[in-house]
């Protein structure tokens, strides 16, 4: 049996980047050999064996053959005769299907050392189409190689615009979309994912909303402010992506793709808010009114929600804004109410819960109050 470094490892060795994970492909072996040879066995769905002293994962040689629609539709099988070509042509792209020897020899069937000197995002081979999952993880790719000048090549663009006009993506599990959303988010250049996903007629099926040409530009502008400051949580990358929606449609959206709740709530508070807050300003801002709002909308329960809001707000309402103003004051305020202090002023239970929440108001009302301004 041999045995082959594949995948995201090849590829960040050759474009000079650290590897962070190892994988391997084992040719001509079958599961007992594998433990036979002190590997272990892990993974329910699809064998893969840890090597007894690196822990490496080295997965057998495998092909895959196609049944029904979507990520599901896949009977994915090894057999000590799959050939490491085999295996590299199930994957999306060339410059993932590469594979090196463990005398150092690169196997690369499909000239991914090509594209990566020509900074090209291509397909293997038309079994592409087969999975619209591989959309996704394109246009992640194409987000995470921004910066070193990569993109999409024309036929690969073509490829994928078939695939969605033939309704792949609305197949898709929320799950897998929302893993790629996720991921995607905390790439390098967010941005390039959705460009990516919008050029392909993707982004049309996933969030159609976002698809018109002036949102989408409002909600690249929000997420790219955000992507710029230090940390950005996910939930604050996904509400500043939903920000110029309506609330109810974000809702929707949040919920179709199976956002978790934080990424859900975040994202509802920010689209409540934003019309809000710019009809305030239109009428000169009041301290009154924004407690009002800040009060129905319970932020001073959670002052890291409070802040993150107003954080997400700051890239969503760009330009000046008083009552943006008032919010990042009243932010602050709500933070520094500590519930440790209050725990050792001798408040318990309910007791704290009240005290916290009393406090937390009466600094945000001082804060925010018209004699301070
Ligand atoms: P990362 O740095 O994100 O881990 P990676 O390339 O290692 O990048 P993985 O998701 O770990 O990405 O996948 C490992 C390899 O498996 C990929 O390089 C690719 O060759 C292949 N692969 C993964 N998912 C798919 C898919 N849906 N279709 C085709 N090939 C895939």
């Amino acid at each position: 049996m041999q045995a082959y470094l594949v995948g995201g490892a090849v590829r960040d060795e050759l474009l000079g980047l650290e590897v962070k994970d190892r994988d391997w492909v084992v040719v001509g072996a079958t599961p007992k050999e594998m433990l036979a040879n002190g590997f272990k066995q892990v993974g329910a769905d699809f064998p893969v064996f840890l090597h007894p002293r690196t822990r490496e994962e080295y997965a057998l040689a495998r092909t895959e053959r196609k049944q029904g629609r979507g990520y599901h539709g896949f009977t994915v099988y090894s057999a000590p005769d799959v050939t490491l070509e085999q295996d590299l042509k199930r994957r999306d792209l060339t410059i993932n299907a590469m594979a090196k020897a463990e005398n150092g020899d690169l196997v690369d069937p499909f000239e991914g050392r090509r594209d990566i000197e020509d900074r090209k995002l291509r397909h293997v081979s038309e079994a592409f189409a087969e999975d619209p999952l591989r959309i996704l993880r394109t246009a992640r790719f194409a987000a995470r190689f921004h910066p070193l000048g990569f993109s999409v090549c024309d036929q690969t663009m073509a490829l994928m615009k078939r695939m969605v006009d033939s309704g792949e993506v609305d197949h898709l599990v929320p799950e897998r979309v929302w893993q790629e959303f996720q991921r995607a988010l905390h790439e390098q250049a967010p941005e390039a994912f959705f460009e990516v996903l919008r050029d392909c007629g993707a982004l049309e099926v996933l969030i159609p909303e976002l698809a018109s040409e002036k949102v989408f530009q409002l909600a690249m502008a929000a997420l790219g402010c955000v992507h710029r400051r230090l940390h950005a949580e996910t939930e604050e990358r996904f509400a500043a992506l939903l920000s110029p929606l309506d609330a109810p449609v974000a809702k929707d959206r949040g919920k179709a793709l199976k956002a978790p709740n934080d990424c859900q709530n975040l994202a509802r508070l920010v689209t409540a808010f934003t019309p809000q807050i710019r009809d305030i300003d239109a009428q000169s801002p009041e301290a009154e009114t924004l407690l009002d709002l800040l009060d129905q909308a319970d932020v001073w329960r959670r002052p890291e929600r409070f802040s993150q809001l107003t954080k997400v707000l700051e890239c969503a309402l760009p330009g000046d804004s008083l009552t943006l103003d008032l919010l990042r004051t009243a932010s602050e305020a709500a933070t520094g109410v500590e519930p440790r202090t209050l725990l050792a002023q001798g408040y318990k239970g309910k007791k704290l819960g009240s005290a916290i929440r009393t406090e937390r108001l009466k600094r945000i009302g001082d804060a925010v109050a018209p004699t301070n301004h």
